[in-house]
């Protein structure tokens, strides 16, 4: 039998009860949860091995439902002076100069960053499908979602068969892990065509397990351009295809449920473009949604309609985005500024956003996101205050957390460990 391994922690967050385990532990073995509870619940066996976090709150890992690690290094390097569509096309234009080796550094670099500010589990949008086998091979637990997009191809169907021969054969040399999965990431509804949609839901219903993503209803270009077929967007696809069937009278939302795409869309992405109808949609298909706060302040979209979505049920999870339209890695800093949007949403209720949720949305809700038994051990610690106040709330104090965490681990696996002592 594998040896065990308790964690001692001042205080633990487990998301599960409502109240922290003040001087708690964490048994694990292997990458699960065996027990957690109180130090003096603690059956002792010679054979444990232990390891006291010391005054640490600890809590579970956090999930980052939404990234693009390639772009780690465009931070500040592409403008946003108001245009949405140019923004994108700028973005091409930069992506196109970047080589194989700068994006596997901006992967490597996103993922230290990601590791250091507490986050556990990662989506990532791949365009240069280089995060998968960095992803495969690093601390971080992942979901990488290959991202499909033929606007400006001759032919789709061409550009299919490559990208599922592409796709076979990375799968070949790097099958998926207990701590990597992937998935498809049709880019939006307005840089993939009819007929890529068809051809990727026929190979979805063929492969159910696959989890997929999209950007979808993010800017009020997109929202004109589905409306009107006109505006910014409409005049460049003109200029990139002009056999391009441009739609009019619908929204994003609807334009992907005529193609068939809503009840095979596990995480829609951005969604501030929403109508009563779209929301009815989102909370039929059970899909969940993943708001970006910095990019989304970065670009000054619409106001989320956290609270229309709440009501609905909908899943809403938080997510990065990317530095090339953002300024950290960090999901404290997401949440901060989730909760400056909506400050009569709990600490606690906006924590559930990074753990809790995203869990539920990628299908793993009964092993990821809580400190309980049978889950998997992925934690993160972070300092306790030196002298607490009485019914101070340690929900607001993680949200309100600013520095690099001070420990982690991943599957079981201590990743970092600034704060251990060994007894
Ligand atoms: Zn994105």
């Amino acid at each position: 039998m594998s040896q065990r391994l308790v964690l001692f922690a001042k205080t633990i967050l487990t998301m599960d009860r409502p109240k922290p385990i003040e001087d708690g532990f964490v048994l694990i073995q292997d990458s699960r949860i065996l027990q957690v509870g109180k130090r003096s619940d603690l059956y002792f066996s010679p054979s444990l091995r232990m390891l006291d976090l010391g005054n640490t709150l600890l809590l579970p890992g956090l999930i980052n439902s939404h990234c693009h690690l390639d772009f780690t290094l465009f931070k500040s390097k592409v403008k946003y002076q108001g245009g949405f569509r140019e923004w994108l096309r700028q973005m091409a234009v930069k992506s196109r100069a970047t080589t194989p080796a700068e994006f596997k550094k901006s992967i490597q670099s996103g993922t230290k960053q990601s590791l250091a500010f507490g986050t556990t589990t990662l989506c990532d949008v791949a365009s240069s499908w280089e995060s998968y086998p960095l992803l495969r091979k690093s601390d971080l637990r992942s979901f990488v979602f290959f991202e499909m997009i033929d606007m400006a191809q001759p032919s789709t169907e061409k550009y299919w068969k490559i990208f599922q021969q592409r796709l076979k054969s990375l799968l070949r040399q790097a099958p998926s892990t207990d701590t990597c999965g992937w998935g498809l990431s049709p880019h939006t509804p307005f840089t993939v065509s009819k007929e890529l949609f068809q051809l990727s839901k026929d190979f979805l219903t063929h492969h159910r397990d696959v989890l997929t993503t999209i950007h979808v209803a993010e800017s009020r270009e997109e929202s004109r351009y589905f409306k009107s077929g006109s505006g910014p967007m409409a005049d460049r696809i003109k200029v990139l295809n002009p056999s391009w069937t441009i739609p009019h009278s619908t929204t994003p939302v609807q334009y992907l449920s005529q193609n068939g795409w809503m009840p095979k869309l596990n995480l829609g992405v951005h969604l501030n473009e929403v109508n009563a109808q779209d929301l009815k949609s989102l909370a039929k298909n059970r899909i969940a949604v993943v708001h970006c706060p910095g990019s989304h302040a970065y670009f000054d979209h619409k106001l989320f309609p956290y609270g229309r979505m709440k009501k609905m049920k909908i899943l809403v999870c938080l997510g990065t985005d990317s530095l090339a339209s953002n300024q950290s890695l960090s999901l404290f800093r997401e949440m901060r500024l989730f909760q400056k949007k909506y400050p009569e949403v709990s600490s606690q209720e906006v924590l559930s956003l990074v753990t809790v949720k995203p869990a539920q949305a990628l299908g793993r809700g009964a092993e990821l996101g809580r400190v309980k038994p049978g889950y998997l051990a992925d934690f993160i610690g972070i300092p306790m205050p030196q002298s607490r106040r009485k019914k101070e709330n340690l929900y607001d104090y993680v949200v309100n957390y600013k520095k690099p965490v001070s420990f982690s681990m991943i599957n079981g696996e201590s990743k970092l460990r600034l704060a251990e002592t060994r007894r």
